[in-house]
């Protein structure tokens, strides 16, 4: 190689090095205007609705209320043995609205030995199977007598491996008519945990009234680590927003996704923005395509995720 081709080399090689570092600018320049404070991307987190409380109502099937309602959570039923923290005063403001922000949390970081697996069979279904313990770690359950989120509930449970093992519909489709909500499992997150409807077992609003850790979590008498409330620490677990739609944050158990709160235009959704379903209609990555599909959303307001199902639950 002769002294001028070294030099033709090197000029290239400088030359690649120029348009990459242009590149580099231009990005972080877009982040930049991602991140400008005039983004409407922002919740007010200090003045939320109780669910139960008309509008935003707790509707029960077998106890005479027959279809789903705008804002409203369609239950199937109650359990008998319903069981649960009920006093809400220390947040509740003059208006009868609740502030998260000065709701306690259940504290500590206890780190699981988490286990959950999304495969597509290739026959059209969505296996999911795990043992409901999150990637990441939670508040100390059960809640400990020394501290402040004791004083308001005392849930006495552990949280314990559970067996999932499901299969959803790839492609779900939606259904005649909506199905009602039931106790339970509504669907499970990305972290490999469960999400449950916003209602306790007495009927009350859950994310208002239960002590939950900073992902929006907590355990009951079946020791299953379950999802109410969509904190910023569950979002930025799962997918760190930037702009637009919200990414996926899990499966609800008729197949349909649900993401996080932010709607295509990056705005932050509320309830009134959804069916009463709690979701709605648009094209959304969907295995790694844009398609056209219902999915239900997270939202900051009651009934935070499901308010009935649009598909067919397994
Ligand atoms: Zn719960
Ligand atoms: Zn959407």
């Amino acid at each position: 190689m002769n002294t001028s081709n070294n030099l033709r080399e090197t000029y290239f090689f400088l030359l690649i090095i120029l348009i990459l570092s242009t590149i580099a600018c231009d990005k972080n320049n877009d982040s930049d205007d991602m991140n400008n404070p005039s983004d409407p991307a922002s919740a007010d987190l200090t003045s939320l609705p109780f669910g139960g409380n008309s509008p935003t109502d707790i509707l029960i099937r077998n106890q005479g209320d027959p279809q789903p309602d705008f804002l409203s959570l369609w239950l199937c039923g109650l359990p008998a043995d319903g069981a649960g923290a009920n006093n809400a005063s220390d947040w509740t403001n003059e208006d009868g609205t609740w502030d998260y922000t000065k709701k306690p949390q259940v504290e500590g970081d206890v780190v699981w030995d988490h286990e959950f697996d999304i495969i597509l069979d290739g026959n059209g279904n969505r296996v999911i199977t795990g043992n409901n313990l999150p990637d990441h770690p939670t508040g100390i359950f059960p809640i400990q007598q020394n501290t402040e989120a004791w004083q308001y509930d005392k849930n006495p449970n552990i949280i314990s491996e559970q067996v999932i093992d499901i299969t959803l519909p790839a492609i779900p489709e939606i259904a005649p008519e909506p199905n009602c909500v039931f106790f339970g499992p509504a669907g499970f997150s990305l972290t490999g945990a469960a999400i449950y409807h916003g209602a306790s077992t007495l009927g009350t609003d859950a994310a208002a009234h239960e002590m939950l850790d900073r992902f929006g979590g907590h355990t009951d008498g079946t020791e299953r680590y379950h999802y109410h409330f969509p904190s910023q620490d569950l979002q930025d677990h799962i997918h760190e927003h930037t702009t637009g739609h919200s990414a996926l944050m899990g499966y609800m158990m008729d197949g349909f996704g649900i993401y996080g709160p932010h709607g295509e235009d990056g705005e932050i959704l509320t309830s009134e923005d959804l069916d009463e379903c709690h979701g709605h209609t648009h094209e959304v990555m969907w295995d790694g395509e844009m398609v056209e599909l219902y999915h239900y959303h997270w939202t900051y307001d009651f009934p935070y995720n499901i308010g009935c199902f649009r598909g067919t639950p397994q």
